[in-house]
C-alpha cells in the first residue's frame, strides 16, 4: 500500500514548518514529485532525506502544494473522514450551546484541510476550498449525514479561494433540499439566514460569542453598529436593553436582512439602519454632533494579502479614530479585525494611535477572539485570524 503512494519530497531544510505541527508544503519547498499524483490524491510528504512527514492532499495548481491529513501512515479512506469528523462533532457538543448556527468543521483547526461546514438548524453548509476536499464531496456529503442526522447539504462553492485551486465556482444542493432562507436561534435572538446569497455561508459564527458577551454592555446605551451587516451585533444589543441602535452597512440587502431580523426579534422600533460607507458616514455623524455610548467596528478583512497590510492598517486607523470621536466618555468600543494578516499587536498599535489622535484614554476591559467552533490550530497562525478588543473610554 505504502509503496504505491506518489510521494513529495521537500527540498532540504524546508521540513522544519511540518515538524512543529503546520499542515501546508508550498510549492517551493518542493524538490521532486514522484508517481504522478492526480489533483487531489493522497500523497507522502517526505524529507530530503526520505523521512515520512505525513500524508495528505495533492493541489498541482496551488501555492499549497499539499495539504496534510495526518502525520501518520495510515489509510485515508472512509473510516479516517469519519473519525476526523466525529472529532469535530463532539467537540461542538462541547462548546457549542444556547445557537442552532454553529460551524461544524473549520477545516485546518479540525485536521480536515480545504473543509468547511457550518450548520444551520438542520440544514449542513458545505465548502470544498481545496480539490483534495472536492473529489471526495459526496463521501463527506454522506458521511455528514449519517453522523449528524441531518438530511440536506447544500454547497457553498463560490469563495474565491476556488479559484486558486482551479476549482470551478458553483453553488447547489449535494443532498436533499431545504428552505435556503434558515431562521437561527442565537442567544435569546432569531436571525434570518440567507444562505444562498449571504456572505460567507449566511452568517458570520465566529463571532458568535463576542456578539453575545458584549451585548451586556449596551443596557441603556444609544448604540453604533459599524460594518453591521445583517444586524446581529445590534439586534443583541437592542435585546439587552439598548435605548437606540444605528446600524452602518453597505450591503443593501444586508439592511434589508438586518431590519428584519430587529422587527423578528420585537426590537424594529429602536433599530435603524443605514446603506452608506462607514468611512464617509462616521465623518457625517461626527460633523453632525451626535455620540453613542456603545459603539462596535466590525470591518471586512481589509487586508487578505500580506501586501496589503500597510494600507489595510491606516484603514483599520481611520475607522477607529472615527468610532471614537464618537464615544461618550464612559462608552465602550469594540474593534474588530478578522485580517489574518494583521495580528493582534498590529491592530492594538493601531487602536493607541487612534486613541492618541483622538485624545482620549482607553482602558482594555477584554481581549477577545474567533468563537470557540472556529478552533486554532496550534501550530498553525493562519487558523487564528479573528480578534477583537473591548474598550472603554475614560471618563
Ligand atoms: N458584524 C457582522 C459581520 C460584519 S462583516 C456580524 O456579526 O454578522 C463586514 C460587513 O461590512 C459586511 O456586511 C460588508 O458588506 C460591510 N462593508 C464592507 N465595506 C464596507 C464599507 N466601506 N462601509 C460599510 N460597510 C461595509
Amino acid at each position: 500500500m505504502a509503496a504505491r503512494t506518489p510521494m513529495v519530497v521537500l527540498r532540504r531544510g524546508r521540513d522544519r514548518r511540518l515538524r512543529a505541527g503546520h499542515l501546508w508544503v508550498y510549492a517551493g519547498e518542493v524538490e521532486e514529485v514522484r508517481g504522478d499524483p492526480a489533483p487531489g490524491e493522497v500523497v507522502d510528504v517526505r524529507s530530503w532525506r526520505n523521512e515520512f512527514l505525513g500524508r495528505g492532499f495533492f493541489s498541482p495548481q496551488s501555492a499549497i502544494r499539499v495539504r496534510l491529513l495526518t502525520d501518520r501512515e495510515e489509510p485515508v479512506d472512509e473510516a479516517f473522514f469519519e473519525r476526523r469528523l466525529r472529532e469535530a462533532l463532539r467537540l461542538r457538543e462541547r462548546v457549542v450551546s444556547g445557537t442552532t448556527a454553529y460551524r461544524l468543521v473549520y477545516g485546518e483547526g479540525d485536521l480536515l484541510p480545504g473543509l468547511v461546514v457550518d450548520r444551520y438548524n438542520d440544514l449542513l453548509v458545505m465548502q470544498t476550498l481545496a480539490v483534495g476536499m472536492d473529489v471526495r464531496k459526496e463521501l463527506l456529503a454522506d458521511l455528514l449525514v449519517s453522523l449528524t442526522g441531518c438530511r440536506a447539504v447544500y454547497l457553498r462553492n463560490d469563495p474565491h479561494a476556488r479559484e486558486l485551486e482551479g476549482l470551478p465556482r458553483h453553488q447547489g444542493f449535494v443532498r436533499g433540499e431545504a428552505e435556503l432562507r434558515q431562521v437561527v436561534q442565537e442567544g435569546s435572538a432569531r436571525f434570518v439566514v440567507d444562505v444562498q446569497g449571504g456572505q460567507k455561508t449566511g452568517w458570520f459564527c465566529d463571532q458568535r460569542e463576542n456578539r453575545l458577551s458584549v451585548a451586556g454592555l449596551a443596557r441603556g446605551a444609544e448604540a453604533l453598529e459599524v460594518f453591521s451587516y445583517t444586524g446581529a451585533f445590534g439586534v443583541h444589543a437592542a435585546l439587552a436593553g439598548a435605548r437606540s441602535v444605528l446600524g452602518i452597512e453597505a450591503s443593501e440587502e444586508a439592511v434589508r436582512l438586518a431590519r428584519e431580523n430587529a422587527g423578528l426579534n420585537g426590537v424594529g422600533d429602536r433599530c435603524e439602519y443605514r446603506v452608506a460607507n462607514a468611512f464617509d458616514e462616521l465623518r457625517a455623524l461626527t460633523r453632525e454632533g451626535r455620540s453613542f455610548d456603545w459603539v462596535v467596528v466590525d470591518p471586512p478583512a481589509f487586508a487578505r494579502r500580506k501586501e496589503a497590510v500597510s494600507r489595510a492598517l491606516s484603514g483599520y486607523r481611520d475607522i477607529n479614530l472615527w468610532a471614537l470621536k464618537l464615544l461618550r466618555p464612559g462608552g465602550f468600543l469594540v474593534t474588530c479585525s478578522c485580517s489574518y494578516h494583521v495580528d493582534d499587536a498590529a491592530l492594538w498599535g493601531v487602536v493607541l494611535d487612534a486613541a492618541q489622535d483622538a485624545g482620549r484614554r482607553l482602558r482594555l476591559v477584554e481581549h477577545r477572539s474567533q468563537a470557540r467552533d472556529h478552533p486554532a490550530l496550534a501550530a498553525m497562525p493562519e487558523t487564528r485570524y479573528l480578534k477583537c478588543f473591548v474598550l472603554q473610554a475614560v471618563s
